[in-house]
């Protein structure tokens, strides 16, 4: 399969999901169980591309490394059990570790709750070269803090600020910071794997039954399913206040695993082929001294 025939085969599975703009968007419209295209029988042939498009990602980023240009920013958000661990997991299995940088985002500690609430996510943003990827992120701040009214409480913000507009400033404060990554170079995709509220229930069962699986229940999680709809309406305003053309969203379904992985890693590759990733070329000055290292490493006798 030639590149341009993966390009045109992943684009097919990616576009319905892509959001560039909130005009029009709602949640609600997009299944959780959507594979699109592709039934489950035709599994393995959506294997095959997955694989495909891990090694065309692989090359890109060893170009995106030497170049030392542009900067990718991943976002990862989803309900619990939607699949963020095991989709970072397999998308970048061909990546070579030194030019990928992952963070998970957890409750912040005290010293980030010293700080403006952009703080510590802003400290992990990439370098130049690299491929960093935030497992939850800042949008948590309009999402879990949203959704629970004493997270915020604990954030420390002057009273005064804290007014019924403040997840649109927060909002809007976040698709600026997002357009200011994109004007330097770093590019932002943003997934929601988008579960359903059933398929939870039954990855929740299944870790309950698989002792190798339990390190990863927390009875909480099972308290949040209480919180769904508040969620939900969280994160179609997330979504819609912050989708753009330079920092998109992807509304992927996740209740089958396979069918997300593909649409995170064509996402990731179709994005990545449309950069200029050229490796460094070498000017004629350091061809001779090249040539010249080359020589004297053939007289040397040892
Ligand atoms: P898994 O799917 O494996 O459970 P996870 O991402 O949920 O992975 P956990 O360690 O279970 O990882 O949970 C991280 C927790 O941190 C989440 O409940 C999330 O809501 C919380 N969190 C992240 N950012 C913030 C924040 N800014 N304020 C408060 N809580 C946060
Ligand atoms: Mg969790």
């Amino acid at each position: 399969m030639g590149k341009d025939h993966i390009l045109e085969r992943i684009h097919d599975f990616v576009e319905p999901y892509k959001i560039t703009s909130g005009k029009n968007f709602k949640l609600s419209d997009i299944d959780p169980g959507d594979t699109g295209p592709l039934t489950s029988e035709k599994k393995t042939q959506a294997k095959e591309l997955l694989q495909k498009g891990i090694e065309y990602l692989a090359e890109m980023q060893d170009m995106l490394y030497a170049q030392d240009n542009w900067a990718m920013l991943l976002i990862f958000q989803a309900m619990d059990a939607a699949g963020k661990d095991g989709t970072i997991k397999h998308v970048m299995s061909g990546v070579n570790p030194q030019g990928c940088q992952v963070y998970s985002f957890k409750p912040p500690s005290e010293e980030e709750l010293d700080h403006d609430w952009m703080w510590r996510y802003q400290r992990c943003v990439p370098e130049r070269g690299r491929i960093g990827i935030f497992n939850r992120s800042y949008y948590e701040e309009v999402l879990v803090v949203r959704v629970h009214k004493q997270v915020l409480a604990k954030q420390k913000m002057p009273p005064s600020l804290v007014t019924k507009n403040i997840w649109e400033e927060r909002l809007s404060d976040m698709a600026c910071f997002e357009q200011y990554l994109a004007r330097n170079g770093v590019v932002v995709l943003k997934f929601f794997l988008h579960v359903s509220k059933k398929e939870q229930k039954k990855r929740f069962l299944e870790r309950l039954s698989l002792p190798e699986k339990h390190w990863k229940f927390s009875p909480a999680d099972v308290l949040d399913r209480k919180f769904w709809d508040d969620y939900m309406e969280a994160y179609q305003e997330a979504i819609a206040s912050t989708a753009s053309k330079q920092a998109p969203w992807f509304v992927v379904p996740a209740d089958n695993k396979w069918f997300t992985r593909l649409v995170v890693a064509g996402a990731i590759v179709e994005t990545m082929a449309k950069l200029d990733l050229a490796y460094p070329t070498v000017d004629k000055k350091r061809m001779q001294e090249l040539a010249a290292a080359g020589a004297q490493l053939m007289r040397s006798k040892d």
